[in-house]
């Protein structure tokens, strides 16, 4: 047996099976790099869906946190930290946001956001009481928890996990008009993913937002875009929200916000939206710790400094074309925004699946998705000559 597959054989054996990993057992990283117990390096293609995207192991973000972790790493909120206050200043100054709440996971974000902004209904826009909507859309993700797979429409991601909390009206995704029938009296949100990542990088239409954030304004509807996976420079831009001229009313970060060391989370808003929440409404333990602020804090001096959101800005379009130029039988579809990219296979072809396995075995990780779609999401700091030879392996791979 070799590591990998005693390796394997543990975490059948014990773990829950609740994932379906590729077989590849990673011990190291190193910017776009990761290694496997066998000693074979890959170039990683998905960057723990967007978590990693300053890179692996970033020795600046590494040192910030090594020094955190002598210092203090937990109060509790119970009392002040002398990391928490910096980091809300250097959030709310690079997002423009007036309030941040800081939390852990994605999930735990969105959670937050959708207490917070049926407060806002209540107190403020003065819906009757538990009569509080918020729209989502369909094929959205969110995370994992009761509440977010509660209005899921993912069969995998909510059957058998019911019953679940009321108060939410799915539309299709990129239909403003299926979104301003579904406005009522009621409505306090609309939580919203700029661009659907696990749905497979679904982009909307041109327009799309504009008129959503139209139809926000006019109805006091509080636009929550959900970031967590297209903010921090994924899509070539701080923030998907950028690419379509609007601003959210409520924005939700997490993955990145740490480069990948540590969950932080964080919703960020407007006074109105966060200000509903009074001592005693709303915690965590670990949500604005000393030592996720400083990494966090650091995550962000770096993707700014290194010019990572140019990177990928630059770079983004550059490996679409590269991948759209790719003569294959098996390619359907490529499309992507900034680093978030993705290819479409006929069905024909067999799935994505194999195609991942035969990329691993030539250097690359990438994810399959929804069966026919590989998708690509390498760190940010990935340069010009990494992708040529990311574009050689794919054109053996998914060629003719
Ligand atoms: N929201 C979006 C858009 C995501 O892509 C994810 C994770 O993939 C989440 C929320 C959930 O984040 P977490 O897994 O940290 O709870």
């Amino acid at each position: 047996m070799t590591r990998t597959e005693e390796l394997i054989a543990l975490e059948a054996s014990l773990g829950a099976h609740n994932y379906q990993p590729l077989d590849v057992a990673l011990v190291r990283g190193e910017g776009v790099f990761v290694y496997d117990v066998e000693g074979k390096r890959y170039l990683d293609c998905l960057s723990a869906y967007s978590a990693v995207n300053q890179g692996h192991c970033h020795p600046r973000i590494l040192a910030a946190m090594v020094e955190q972790a002598g210092k203090l790493t937990l109060t509790s909120r119970a009392f002040r930290n002398d990391q928490l206050g910096l980091f809300y200043r250097e959030i709310a100054e690079l997002t423009g946001s007036h309030k941040v709440l800081p939390m852990n996971t994605g999930a735990e974000a969105v959670e937050s956001a959708i207490k917070a902004v049926r407060k806002w209904g209540y107190e403020v826009k003065g819906v009757e009481k538990d009569k509080a909507e918020i729209i989502v859309c369909a094929n959205n993700f969110h995370g994992r928890t009761i509440g977010i797979v509660g209005f899921s429409t993912d069969p995998d991601a909510r059957g058998g996990f019911g019953p679940f909390a009321p108060g939410f009206k799915v539309v299709p995704f990129g239909d403003a008009e299926a979104f301003e029938r579904a406005i009522t009296g009621n409505t306090v949100a609309f939580l919203v993913e700029p661009i659907q990542g696990e749905a497979g990088v679904i982009i909307p239409p041109e327009g799309y937002f504009k008129r959503v954030r139209e139809l926000c304004t006019q109805h006091n509807v509080m636009l929550i875009l959900d970031e967590i996976q297209t903010g921090l420079g994924r899509t070539g831009k701080l923030l998907a929200e950028q690419h379509e001229g609007i601003e959210a009313d409520v924005t939700l970060l997490g993955k990145a916000l740490s480069g990948g060391f540590y969950p932080v989370s964080a919703v960020l808003s407007n006074s109105e939206v966060l200000g509903v929440l009074k001592p005693g409404q709303h915690g965590s333990t670990f949500g604005g710790n000393p030592l996720a602020c400083a990494v966090a804090r650091m995550a962000m001096k770096v993707l700014i400094e290194e010019g990572m959101i140019e990177n990928a800005a630059q770079l983004g379009p550059y490996f679409l074309e590269g991948l759209a130029g790719i003569r294959s039988n098996h390619v359907k579809a490529v499309r992507g925004r900034g680093l978030m990219l993705a290819v479409d296979l006929h069905p024909e072809a067999g799935g994505a699946r194999p195609f991942c396995y035969k990329l691993r075995d030539k250097g690359i990780l990438a994810k399959d998705t929804h069966t026919d779609t590989i998708r690509i999401a390498p760190p940010l700091i990935i340069t010009k000559d990494q992708i040529d030879d990311a574009l050689a392996v794919f054109d053996t791979v998914l060629g003719i």
